[in-house]
This record gives C-alpha cells, structure tokens and sequence, in this order.
C-alpha cells in the first residue's frame, strides 16, 4: 500500500462533467478525466484491504458484490499512486480484456463494495482504471500481440458483443483461429448500437477491433447465422461454435392501441440514433426525430434514461419517464448494508439533463400506461396513465404493482420509446442450433458452465445469463472461453 493514511488526507474526487445545457449540443463524451498528478493521489486512497470486497464478484442478498472480472484492484491502485502506470496496464490487462469499456459504462459494483464506502467516499477504482488504460494507449503499450503458434482448430463467435469479443480475444491468444460473425454492419454489440456515444465513443471500440484484427482475429459483419449461413454449416466447418447473440428480444407493452405510428422499442430508437451519427452524422435523417416532440420513455431503468438523454439531444420539446416501481430511497436502508449493491435512487445523465433543461426530474413513478390514442394519420397523439400501488397477490401471496382507482389521466405525446426491459435469447437462433433453453428463455446450460445441451456449442453473456452488464459479459466470454479450450485440447492455460 502507497500511503497507508491516504484515505485520510485525500478526499475522494472524480472527472468533471461538461455542464448539461452545453454537452446536449452533441453526441460526445462529456467526462474530463483528471490530470495524471491528480489521480495519483486517487490510488493513494485505496488501503489494500486483507479482504478486498471491491475485487470479491460475489453475491451476496442475491445481488452481485464487487468486480466481476476480480480484478486485481488494490494492486493497480498502489500502482496508480506510485505513478507505474506501464506495470498497472500489465496487471489490468491480466483481468479485463476491455478496460476501456468498462471504465466508460460499468456501474463500478466495486466502488459500492469498496471499505472506504462504509462510513466514508468509496476510492475512485473506476476512474482509476480509465486512467490506466488511457495512459497505456497513450504510451503505446496496447498493441497487437498475434499467438506464436496456431494450433490449427476453429471456432466460430456469434454476436460481436463484449461477451463475443472476450470469448475471441481469449481463444486466439491460445492459437485457435477465431472468426465472429455478426448480423449488424458493425461490430459491438450492444456496445455499438445500444449504448449511446455520448457514453462510449465509437471510435472506442473501432480501436480495439483494429488490434484484434492484427492479431489474427477474422470479422464477418453483415451475417446473420441460421439465416445468411446455417446452424449445420457453421457446426460442419468450424470446430466448435460459441452462442453470444444477446438478450434482445424486447419486453412490449401490450396495450390498446399500441400499433400507433411513434410507438418505438428503445433499442431500435438508440440503434438508428448512433448509425445516423456514424454513417452520416445524421445528415441521412436515418433516424427517428424528436425535434419539437413530446416524449413519453417507459421504463426507469439505464436503458429508459439513455432514451432521455437521446431524446434531449435531438431536440425534444419535453420528456417524462415512467416507472413502474415507487422511488428508491436516496440512501441505503437497514435491510440492505454494505457491502451488498446500494439499492438507492441514481440520477443518471439524462435525467440530469432533462432537470436543467426542463426544469424537473423527468421521472414519474408508481405508474403505468394503460391506453395510447392516435391521430386521423395514426400518429400517437395521447397516453393514458394510471398510478400504481403494492399489494399482496391473494392467490401467490406475492406482492404485486396494482391500478389505483380514480387516478387515471391522459398526457399528450408524440413519440413512445418502450424500455421495459428484455426476454431472453431469440428463437430462430436458439432453434436452429436446437439449444435448450430454461425458464427465462435462456440458453441452458449447467450452473457455473458454458456447455449447452448440444455438442460442441457453447454460450456466454446476456443470452446465457438474461440482461445483464458489460461487465458480466466479458466474464462470461473469457469463462466460455476457458470451457471450449478445455474441450479442444483436453486442458487450458486460459
Ligand atoms: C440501451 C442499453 C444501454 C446499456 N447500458 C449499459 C451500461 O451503461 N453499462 C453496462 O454495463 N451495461 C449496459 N447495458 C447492458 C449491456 O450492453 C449488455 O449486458 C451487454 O452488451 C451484453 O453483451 P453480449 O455480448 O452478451 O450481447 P450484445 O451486446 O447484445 O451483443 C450480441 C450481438 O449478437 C448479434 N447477433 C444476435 N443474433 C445473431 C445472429 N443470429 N447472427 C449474427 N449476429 C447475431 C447482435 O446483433 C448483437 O450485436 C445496456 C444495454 C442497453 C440495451
Ligand atoms: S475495498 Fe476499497 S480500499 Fe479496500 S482494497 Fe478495495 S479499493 Fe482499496
């Protein structure tokens, strides 16, 4: 450990943020990171606790606690602090395929385990890591490192998401030749086409798919497998196959009226969105415009207030959210302690914005839609809402989000964006593979494993584990990783 009493001298302090009213000008990143000297004193903070809980990923009160990816954080913080920034990369590296995502979007599940969190400023591990990682492209250290020997097996990756990307970039440093195939016209994933760019610039991610390139990576954009190539080819020419194609099929609102003309799925909103800015920089208008409009988002959660603050950028006239759940606490209760994940209200971004653009969180809770109306053109014109109330379900005893009489209201609107969330792995992949799936419309597999039910098919990320978080995903592409290394050469070394 640095400085032993760093946590007392040093307060805990972040990146600025450009001012809302001045970064909703554009589609760029808004965080100025700190000067190197600064950040410094940042790692200074970190007391390298005997049980670090910000590196532990365990769950704990059925939620995760700590980074996923055990990253080796008190190490890189010390490192950070004595300014060995070349040694930091190395031991970042040796955890994190893609730190340069993780430090734009995870919601640092370290920072809220973090010991300086429990009566004090959690250390700022995320910040920390952005640093790293900047740095090490800065000095030229992140750069292709192509395997010396192939060992002559294939494997094909579907989906081109984080889960895909790490599965890729582990299974090639073992010198099996890797393809990713990938139905969109750009790699990323959810990375590219959900996340917005104002949160993760696309030339990111163009510059991590060039090195993998140079390693020996191949990428096959513009395929959709079990349509453009069958289940049975790819199984015929490729010596095993890893399933990471996402949880993308959208959760829906089925409600009267729904078909109205302006009633979008937030995904498909935020895809159009970011290929506009980058094919043309919106000049195509291959987008949706909410230029003047009045904006209804339904959904509380991330994807919900990345529609807000897309929806600001293109010059909506107004914006609400709705949420089905009544409002967090602003800090945590008795019933959830550190180190669990604080389940406490986050205002993010867009509501940010939306706050110093219109003047009011732009979130409504406790309601919910129950009827939209459209105009003579079939244009969405109005919503009804209804508020919610918590009861006791008297046949499952479950507590259950209910109408309360007498609040119905309508509100005018000209655009829907619909993030309520998603369902699972979508059918024609998971049948033409022939996949087990479980419950929740998952790819099954057994607890902890990356098998599936057919032989040498594999799986990872959001279409293995449901909805989840980069992060977890790149866990699970490195852990599917191991598990189909293993099956080719009998061991691994991943
Ligand atoms: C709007 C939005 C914002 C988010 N923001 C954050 C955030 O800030 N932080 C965070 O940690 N997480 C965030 N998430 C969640 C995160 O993006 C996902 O958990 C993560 O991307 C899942 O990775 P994945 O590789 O499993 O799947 P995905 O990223 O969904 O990638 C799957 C890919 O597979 C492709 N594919 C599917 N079927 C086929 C096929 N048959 N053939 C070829 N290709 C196919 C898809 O086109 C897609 O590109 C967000 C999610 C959304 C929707
Ligand atoms: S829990 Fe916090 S203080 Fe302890 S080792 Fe991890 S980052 Fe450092």
């Amino acid at each position: 450990m640095g400085k032993p009493t760093g946590f007392l001298d040093f307060k805990r302090e972040t990146s600025e943020t450009v001012r809302p009213k001045v970064r909703i000008k554009n589609f760029n990143e808004f965080h100025v990171p700190l000067s190197r000297e600064k950040q410094r004193l940042q790692g200074a903070r970190c007391m390298a606790c005997g049980v670090p809980f910000c590196q532990s990923g365990m769950m704990i009160g059925g939620m995760a606690s700590g980074c996923p990816l055990q990253n080796l954080i008190p190490e890189w913080n010390d490192l950070v602090y004595t300014g060995s920034w070349e040694q930091a990369y190395h031991r970042l590296a040796k955890t994190n395929c893609f730190p340069e995502f993780t430090a734009r979007v995870c919601p640092a599940l370290c920072e809220a385990a973090c010991t300086c969190n429990l009566n004090g400023e959690p250390v700022a591990t995320k910040e920390n890591e952005w640093a790293i990682i900047e740095n090490a492209f800065e000095m030229g250290l992140v750069v292709p490192n192509p395997p010396k020997v192939r060992t002559g097996k294939k494997v094909a990756v579907v989906g081109s998401g984080p889960a895909g990307l790490a599965a890729a970039v582990q299974l090639n440093k073992r010198g099996h030749k890797v393809t990713v195939f990938e139905r969109n016209d750009r790699i990323g994933g959810l990375l590219r086409y959900g996340i917005p760019n104002m949160k993760l610039d696309k030339s990111i991610i163009d510059r991590r798919i060039a090195i993998m390139e140079a390693e020996g990576i191949e990428f096959a954009a513009n395929t959709n497998i079990g349509e453009d190539i069958k289940a049975n080819a790819l199984l015929k020419d490729y010596d095993r196959v890893i399933l990471a194609c996402g949880a993308s099929n959208p959760r829906d609102i089925n409600v009267p009226g729904r078909d109205s003309k302006g009633i979008y799925f937030a995904v498909d909103f935020l895809k159009a969105t970011t290929k506009s800015l980058l094919d043309s920089n919106f000049a195509d208008q291959n987008f949706v415009s909410a230029k003047g409009k009045k904006v209804m988002v339904i959904g509380g959660g991330d994807t919900g207030n990345d529609c807000v603050g897309t929806a600001i950028r293109l010059g909506a006239a107004s914006v609400i959210q709705l949420e089905m759940m009544p409002k967090a606490p602003d800090t945590r209760t008795a019933d959830n302690p550190w180190p669990e994940w604080p389940k406490i209200c986050k205002t993010d971004y867009g509501q940010e914005e939306a706050i110093e653009v219109y003047g009011h969180d732009p979130r409504v809770y406790q309601t919910t839609v129950t009827e939209f109306a459209a105009n003579k053109k079939g244009e969405v014109c109005q919503a009804k809402i209804v508020k919610l109330e918590s009861k006791k379900d008297e046949k499952t005893g479950r507590m259950m989000m209910v109408p309360v009489e007498g609040t119905q209201e309508t509100v005018n609107v000209d655009l829907v964006f619909i993030a309520a969330g998603f369902l699972g792995a979508q059918k024609y992949v998971t049948d033409a593979f022939k996949v087990e799936l479980d419950g929740r419309t998952n790819v099954a597999t057994q607890p902890e494993q990356y098998q599936t039910s057919v032989k040498h098919v594999f799986t990872a990320g959001d279409m293995h584990r449901g909805q989840s978080l980069v992060v977890w995903a790149i866990r699970e592409g490195r852990e599917a990783a191991r598990a189909v290394d293993e099956s080719l050469m009998g061991y691994t070394n991943l």
